[in-house]
């Protein structure tokens, strides 16, 4: 049975490399009629972040990849959480001793250092010379005895290769003798990563791995715990690095990579999915929008490419954009932005229907929705410089507009065309020099949607309520 994982550490931020990663692991169990499970690696205890976890949790939920066992629904293979197992860690780590595939290694933290420091001028890259290999057996095991600390090494063949069968990549053969005596279990009894991931991925019996391809280096000493455990290696994948459209890493730094920020821009979860899925995957017909279910249904590993995916954030918007005009019915629009709003305090009113209805073609986010309507639903919407400045200049024109929208009835889109035509025609201007200032005014831009469909839908009250403050010079002050 397929079975695969994604194995997040609570570090920080819910990232978007994680959900990459996990959206291909959700897609391939799906798939494949298997399961798809969360787990928790928080072994690094001086980069934990306690909020993290649920974080992330959140966010793979708000995407829509459902797990079937996780730290929070639990499961067949609980606990989820690594720091919860550090008794089958141990358990292991003695195996490994007992077999000789490992050893105690007793060097205090500044002795490495000196040791560190020592290779790095005789310009070697690795961090320890295996110098704890030639400690006698009685030696090593009185001293485990009396409670000395010590970190438990792998003993890394010192010749031959190891090769990760990736499914992507191929055989990747690794130098032996370029392998480090990797520490397994630190001297404060927590694992390190090689060891942790190994044993829990087999034990829960994980049939495929998938992660990024900065792992690919350390498959290469998880190959050899596997051998020295006698355990059969899952199938590896590793997934090529998100990269920005400079072709540099993404990061932090760099771009977002906080899949609550693209939460928070009212980036739909199903956008963002079928962007990330466009990441390595593209599908037989070349179609650029699909469903999670399509893709479930579509996926093969050999329309997987691996040439560095670029997330151009520009790219996904525009992604949005179509799933806000094509994609999603228009009450389910409507429930969304509804969702959205609540969050933040922005409750829908009567007209919203309608508003959205005129907004539709032309946002690309949720956020923008609310953002650019502002003047619909509050009255301290923001006002550029350009309407400040054409308000100030137009104040016996508005005055005018105000005297011939106040006579409006019914207050409709075609009755305020006629009626502000008219005016405009007497004045002898042009519609839109009367327009503009009234756009200004009512909206505090000098773009938006069309001013007499605007004007219905604020209605008289608004209208008039805010023309007086622009004629009074009071305009935009709240
Ligand atoms: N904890 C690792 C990470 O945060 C997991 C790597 C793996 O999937 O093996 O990326």
């Amino acid at each position: 049975m397929v079975l695969t994982r994604v194995a997040p550490s609570p570090t920080g931020d819910p990232h978007l490399g994680t959900a990459y990663m996990a959206l291909f692991d959700y897609v391939w169990a799906r798939q494949q009629g298997g399961r798809f499970m969360v787990r928790i690696e928080d072994t690094d205890r001086s980069r934990f972040n306690p909020q993290s976890e649920q974080r992330i949790l959140q966010s793979l939920r708000w995407l829509g990849l459902q797990y079937d066992e996780g730290p929070d629904i639990g499961g067949p293979n609980a606990p989820y959480h690594q720091s919860q197992r550090l008794e089958l860690y141990h358990r292991y780590a003695d195996q490994l001793l007992e077999l000789g595939c490992a050893y105690r290694a007793f060097e205090t933290p500044e002795e490495l250092e000196r040791i560190r420091r020592e290779l790095d001028g005789k310009g070697q890259r690795r961090g320890y010379d295996g110098r704890g290999r030639a400690l006698p057996q009685e030696e090593s095991d009185r001293r485990a005895r009396a409670g000395e600390p010590f970190a438990v090494r792998l003993r890394a063949p010192d010749s031959g290769i190891t090769v990760v069968r990736d499914q992507l990549r191929g055989p990747v053969r690794f130098d032996n003798a370029g392998l480090e005596d990797t520490i397994l279990l630190k001297s404060d009894g927590y694992p390190t990563y090689h060891l942790a991931v190994v044993i829990d991925d087999h034990l829960a019996g994980v049939s495929d791995v998938l992660r990024g391809e900065e792992w690919l280096s350390s498959a290469a000493i998880h190959v050899l715990l596997y051998g020295a455990l006698d355990w059969e290696q899952p199938n590896w994948y590793h997934l090529p690095l998100l990269r920005n459209p400079d072709h540099s890493k993404l990061s932090k730094r760099s771009g977002h990579t906080s899949l609550e920020w693209f939460r928070g821009q009212g980036v739909l979860p199903e956008a963002l999915c079928n962007y990330l899925a466009l990441m390595g995957f593209s599908m037989p017909d070349g179609r650029e929008l699909f469903s999670l279910e399509q893709l479930i249904e579509a996926f093969s590993w050999r329309r997987f490419s691996l040439s560095g995916p670029v997330f151009d954030l520009q790219k996904l918007l525009w992604l949005n954009g179509k799933y806000i005009r094509e994609v999603l019915e228009v009450t389910e629009l409507e429930r969304r932005l509804a969702g959205f709003g609540a969050e933040r305090g922005w409750q829908p009113y009567p007209t919203f229907a309608r508003v959205v209805e005129l907004m539709r073609p032309r946002i690309s986010t949720l956020l923008e929705f609310w953002e650019r309507t502002r003047y619909f639903y509050a009255e301290d919407y923001p006002v550029t410089e350009a309407a400040a400045a054409l308000v100030a200049d137009s104040g016996p024109l508005l005055e005018e507009a105000l005297a011939a929208l106040r006579q409006l009835r019914p207050f409709s889109a075609e009755a305020a065309e006629a009626a502000l035509r008219d005016l405009a025609q007497r004045q002898g201007r042009k519609l839109g020099q009367l327009v503009q200032p009234l756009r200004a005014a009512l909206c505090g831009a000098t773009e938006t949607p069309g001013m007499f469909e605007i004007l219905e839908l604020l209605g008289p009250e608004l209208t008039e309520r805010r023309l007086e403050r622009a004629v009074a010079g009071t305009h935009g002050l709240v």
